[in-house]
């Protein structure tokens, strides 16, 4: 028996599980050379390792272990033909299924042209963390010979914190706004790498095709999945989390569309001919008590439970982000901003400073502003990003 591989060394060799190779030896495949008949203990030939390695490619081509198993008895190569077949059907009918889909939510038509969207990457990306009073300029940015977008950001430390938890992502196309939970290391942490890995997992994903709604779904949870990562590499930041509110304006030119991802109580609005629009829904335990007509949505500011969130990065190792893909009015802008600035300013004069002042970056610096002097002492973040406007 010298010659022969006790199972766990055939195991290892490859790649199977005994586990796997004795459901495998139960249709009669890799059937063991020997078996001890005092220990039952299973050995194979060197010999066998040619065939295991062929079960395991036609398994991770997605073929049924009984169809592998009649594809050994014969070795026919009219089967893989058919398995080719079927899998070119199955494409073809999710991909008519995703484009129905895309169709439905009249997301089909008029992705940005590629040399836009090679200038957007060649700016690089711009993250910014916010910190003291100061706040960041906004750059202007051509994505479009019919138009521009503009952009402008500010945020400040609470007036009763001692460090700013809250961090924002200005690189066009991606804008993003994130409230660090868990304490002043964790949370200041926790929005730094959840905006950091949104950022690097769209560039990512972008240098690969043109962006579109799954770019920023994918990004949201490559965000969600790196503050997991951090957290249970340091158990010292166990309990930090953050929230993340991010826009992508997919469109560039005279007709932007976008799409919003959210977790958490941070919000994205959306603003034109003076009337200020929520785009998201908090995940707060207020929220659904005002959903559930148990609070009256004015009450919300002063309800004893409005600092607890029902979701938040880092709560779970991926967290599915809600999708919102607003319709867009004729010049409108679009507002993110931690709860810094909804709990300090109510929507009234959010909305009037938005329709005073007509550069983004002095826009959101005023707000900020207007946040500290309301009483706000909570981190706050702005960011207003400016649409084309149709030509
Ligand atoms: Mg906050």
């Amino acid at each position: 028996m010298e010659e022969l591989l006790a199972i766990g060394e055939f195991s290892a060799r490859s790649s199977l599980s005994p586990r796997m190779l004795r459901s495998y030896a139960a249709v009669g495949m890799l059937v063991p050379a020997a078996v001890d008949r005092f220990t039952g203990y299973r050995y194979y030939s060197p010999d066998q390792l040619g065939e295991a390695k062929l079960i395991l490619l036609l398994r991770q081509a997605g073929v049924p272990v009984s169809e592998i198993a009649g594809f050994l008895k014969d070795r026919d190569p009219g089967w893989l033909r058919r398995w080719e077949g079927e899998l070119d059907l199955e494409l073809t009918s999710r991909r008519t299924a995703l484009a129905e889909a895309r169709e439905r939510l009249g997301v089909d038509a008029w992705w940005p042209a590629a040399a836009e969207s090679r200038r957007e990457k060649e700016s690089g990306m711009e993250p910014v963390q916010g910190s003291g009073s100061g706040s960041r300029s906004g750059s202007k940015e051509s994505v479009a010979g019919d138009g521009t977008l503009t952009w402008g950001s500010a945020s400040a430390c609470g007036a009763e914190r001692s460090s700013n938890q809250d961090a924002l992502l200005v690189s066009a196309p991606l804008f993003a706004v994130a409230d660090g939970l868990g304490g002043a290391a964790g949370g200041e942490i926790a929005s730094r790498v959840a905006l950091d890995e949104l950022g690097a997992s769209f560039s990512r994903h972008v240098a690969t095709g043109q962006p579109d709604v799954e770019t920023l779904v994918e990004a949201a949870r490559d965000a969600s999945l790196a503050v997991w990562r951090r957290m249970e590499a340091d158990k010292s930041l166990e309990g930090m989390g953050a929230t993340l509110t991010a826009v992508a304006v997919l469109d560039a030119g005279s007709r932007p569309r976008l799409a919003i991802v959210n977790v958490g109580d941070s919000r994205a609005y959306l603003f034109a001919g003076g009337q200020l629009e929520q785009v998201t829904h908090d995940d707060s335990v207020v929220q659904g008590l005002i959903d559930a007509g148990k609070v009256q949505p004015e009450e919300w500011r002063d309800h004893p439970s409005r600092n607890l969130l029902t979701r938040a990065l880092g709560a779970a190792a991926v967290v599915e982000p809600d999708i919102r893909l607003p319709r867009v009015p004729a010049a409108a802008r679009v507002l993110l901003c931690t709860d810094g600035l909804t709990t300090a300013l109510d929507e009234l004069s959010v909305a009037a400073v938005l329709a005073a002042e007509p550069d983004p970056d002095r826009a959101a610096a005023e707000l900020v502003r207007l946040a500290g002097d309301s009483g706000g002492t909570d981190d706050t973040t702005v960011v207003v990003v400016d649409l084309p406007i149709p030509a």
